[in-house]
């Protein structure tokens, strides 16, 4: 009766949500319930997200609508660096991040998935808190990774390979990197009681502004210039990161660099220069 009664989609919720989430339940728990979930979420958001913005690389000059909006001209990425970069981020999944999430599953509690779904109200509440939070571990990590030389030398100079990211070097990653970041992204929603919709919503969320963080355009329908007050950093605060590593430590926000005074405005670059 019970196990019925779960199964039975709640009649009595008005969220917006709920049938979405009742279909989920009904016909897609196995998949969503399952440790594997989050990371298939994560690598494919990265692998789909990607892949437009390398059509934009390999296309170049020959799509001037695009190319205009390209922040350093001067530096194409090539087919081999785009496949390093894809074939670093698929080894770490593969050899680094799914033995962890195989260990996970002997050690961690199984999360219970609820009936009712998530308010947007909440989705959007909880998701911001998350990227906030996030955003602040992100920047003093990222801080800390450039000031000490080893730890820049052992960790973090896999991502600075290039002084001009594209798309698929958003997850060029060391794996001390890769691990750190999938701990803070799995962990954060958790210590802030997040809805297992809201934190789907966020992981797809946050890899897209990785994404257009390093997709090397400074194209004006990005978030970065959807959102007003110059919010977010985007592509020219992360480009120029790469250009000059010791300004726009944060991924997302640019609060912290313009309290701490690392906030450094991106300087186009033109072919004729
Ligand atoms: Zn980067
Ligand atoms: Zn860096």
């Amino acid at each position: 009766m019970c196990l019925i009664l779960q199964l039975l989609p709640s009649r009595t919720s008005d969220r917006l949500l709920q049938p979405f989430w009742d279909y989920m339940l009904l016909n897609h728990r196995l998949l969503i319930s399952s440790p594997f979930f989050p990371v298939l979420l994560a690598f494919s958001s990265y692998f789909f997200f990607s892949i437009p913005f390398a059509a934009l690389d390999l296309l170049g000059a020959r799509v001037p609508l695009f190319h205009q909006y390209k922040i350093q001209p001067d530096r194409q990425p090539t087919v081999g660096m785009m496949a390093k970069s894809f074939m670093t981020a698929l080894y770490n999944h593969i050899f680094f991040v799914l033995p962890t999430v195989i260990i996970g599953m002997f050690i961690l509690p199984t999360p219970t998935l609820p009936q009712d779904a998530p308010t947007l109200y909440q989705v959007f509440i909880e998701g911001l808190a998350v990227l906030l939070l996030f955003d602040t571990q992100y920047y003093i990590w990222h801080f800390i990774h450039h000031k000490h030389p080893q730890l820049y030398r052992w960790i973090h100079a896999t991502h600075h390979e290039y002084m001009a990211p594209f798309s698929w070097s958003t997850e060029q990653l060391s794996i001390p990197e890769l691990m750190t970041v999938g701990f803070w992204s799995n962990q954060d929603p958790i210590d802030l009681k997040c809805h297992p919709l809201t934190t789907w919503c966020v992981t797809v969320f946050s890899i897209w502004m990785s994404v257009e963080d390093h997709i090397g355009y400074d194209l004006p329908w990005t978030l970065n210039h959807l959102v007003p007050f110059g919010l977010l950093g985007g592509a020219p605060a992360h480009d120029m990161h790469h250009q000059k590593p010791n300004s726009n430590y944060a991924p997302f926000f640019s609060h912290w660099d313009r309290i701490f005074g690392t906030a450094v405005p991106l300087k186009k670059k033109t072919l004729r220069e």
